[in-house]
């Protein structure tokens, strides 16, 4: 059975879930790829060739069964590819549409790299996901008994929120504190519905309170609640605040009006799509319409923010980045898709100053790839003599996010951290300097992914079901 369903990749091409065309998604907030039908997913998880040893699978940070899925997929048998899928991911659907997958599991399977292009493994994962929210086989979680032990999580993104997932499997007592007013961190005001509709975070946040996770929201630590107090209350804390300090650019006219921090502006476009009332957007602050809006920065953050203004109608919408396509680290698929939805790319180009006391221009420095750095990366260099100025009503700063200072926030000096301020914990355990604290996620790593804070998460709380002598749900790897 299973040979007759495999193995496929010679016979049937690689084909993708149908992109919504440019024109149409331009006018909207929902996502771009439609999803496959069921043959459709079932013919291209049969292109798998099972490999003994599969580097899809180790290729992906959470080390899912993939070969185990496409099979049952395949075969037709979706309830049981869910059950192997959640076993290891608390979030399935959302990876499947939102992991670099050329960079991980896709961009090591065998069949890429024989050149009949990569089993589609996200368009699966988020297939068999979705059909098992829409058959009703997703179920609050119910642990097979109650355990009296409590664990304080602070901050509701992935990292936080695959913790209370693997823990509450358990039958530990969950509370989630977040600053927010909604779970879901990043993946719900940062990350836009173009990638991510809200609804698809929003029923799992829905799914982890009927499973018993409390939340505790609008609820800043180290403002509304003392760090301390936290720890008073619960037996583990983990911390998984992720990382929001956006990094700033020294350079004249920085102050001007209409000069906005991409967190900002992507936080706001994001309330907007849950029908919030919004000030800074209804007074055109952080609006794009009518706009000739420029984006600084060349990573993920930048493509979001040019994507998210051409939805909102502006004029014209470029990107400046200071090296070339090539060497961006944003991905080459996001940067096709903004292409296709009209924005412009103005590569090897550096913001030298702003114009304006209401932002009316970008001062341009051209810029050359020179010898590469100690990282390998060629480092930009100015031509001398090539500066312009791009017109601008709205300048939108995407240059990276760093940590905010946790042990003066928190009044902890002995959370210990690293040079950079991310929080210093075991790389396996996630253990920091603080008995009973461990830390996952953004806020440990840097600005990561979200596939990198769930392993994390789910880690973390194996290391403290451990130390509960509870059972570990998930196979260790
Ligand atoms: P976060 O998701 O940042 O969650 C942290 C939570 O902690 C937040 O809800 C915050 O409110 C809360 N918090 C912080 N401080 C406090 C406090 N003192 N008290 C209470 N609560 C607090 N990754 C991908 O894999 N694919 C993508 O396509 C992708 N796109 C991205 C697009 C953008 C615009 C950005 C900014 C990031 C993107 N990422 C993407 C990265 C990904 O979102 C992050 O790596 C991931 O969300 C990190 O998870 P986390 O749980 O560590 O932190
Ligand atoms: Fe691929 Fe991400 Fe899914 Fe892993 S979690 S299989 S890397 S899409
Ligand atoms: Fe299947 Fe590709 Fe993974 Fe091999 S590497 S098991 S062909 S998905």
């Amino acid at each position: 059975m299973a040979k007759q369903s495999m193995l496929k990749f010679v016979t049937v091409d690689k084909a993708m879930p149908e992109k919504r065309p440019p024109d149409l998604r331009k006018e909207d907030f929902q996502e771009i790829y439609r999803d496959y039908a069921r043959e459709k997913a079932a013919q291209q998880a049969g292109r798998c060739s099972q490999c003994g040893v599969p580097y899809c699978q180790s290729h992906c940070p959470l080390h899912n069964n993939i070969p185990d899925w496409l099979r049952l997929t395949a075969e037709g048998r979706l309830e049981e590819a869910y059950d192997l899928s959640q076993a290891t991911n608390s979030f399935p659907e959302i990876c499947g549409r939102i992991c670099p997958q050329d960079r991980l599991c896709e961009g090591n399977c065998v069949i890429e790299q024989s050149g009949h292009g990569t089993v589609t493994i996200g368009s699966v994962e988020k297939h068999i996901t979705d059909t098992a929210f829409e058959m009703g086989w997703v179920k609050p979680i119910r642990p097979l008994m109650e355990r009296s032990e409590s664990v304080g999580i602070i901050g509701a993104g992935p990292g936080g929120l695959a913790a209370a997932d693997f823990l509450r499997r358990q039958g530990v007592q969950v509370t989630v504190y977040d600053r927010y007013d909604r779970a879901g961190g990043l993946m719900t005001y940062g990350i836009p519905g173009f990638k991510l509709e809200k609804p698809v975070v929003m029923q799992r946040v829905e799914q982890l309170q009927q499973g018993g996770v409390t939340f505790v929201l609008n609820c800043a630590v180290g403002e509304d609640m003392s760090f301390a107090d936290i720890r008073a209350e619960h037996d583990f804390v983990v911390i998984a605040t992720g990382v929001y300090k956006s990094r700033a650019l020294q350079a004249p006219g920085v102050g001007a009006k209409g000069l906005v921090r991409a967190i900002d502006y992507l936080t706001v476009s994001n309330r907007k799509s849950f029908g919030d009332d919004v000030p800074q957007f209804d007074s055109g602050e952080l609006n794009a319409e009518g706009k000739r809006v420029v984006v600084i920065g060349g990573g993920d953050t930048a493509m979001d923010c040019v994507r998210t203004a051409v939805r909102q109608g502006a004029t014209s919408v470029k990107c400046l980045y200071r090296r070339d396509r090539a060497n961006m680290p944003g991905s080459q698929r996001e940067v096709a898709n903004a292409e296709e939805e009209g924005v412009e790319f103005v590569w090897l180009s550096a913001p030298k100053g702003f114009r304006g006391d209401s932002i009316e221009g970008v001062m341009v420095q051209k810029m050359r790839l020179g010898q590469p750095d100690a990282t390998g990366r060629q480092s930009p260099e100015i031509i001398e003599g090539a500066d312009y100025v791009e017109d601008a009503d709205l300048v939108i700063m995407a240059l990276g996010f760093e940590p905010e200072d946790l042990p003066a926030l928190w009044d902890t000096p002995e959370l210990e951290v690293t040079r950079w301020g991310t929080v210093k914990a075991d790389f396996r355990t996630h253990e920091t300097a603080l008995d009973g604290v461990y830390a996952v996620g953004d806020i440990v790593r840097g600005a990561s992914l979200v596939v990198w804070a769930i392993r994390d998460g789910r880690e973390a709380a194996e290391a403290i079901l451990t130390k509960l002598s509870a059972p570990v749900s998930v196979a260790a790897e």
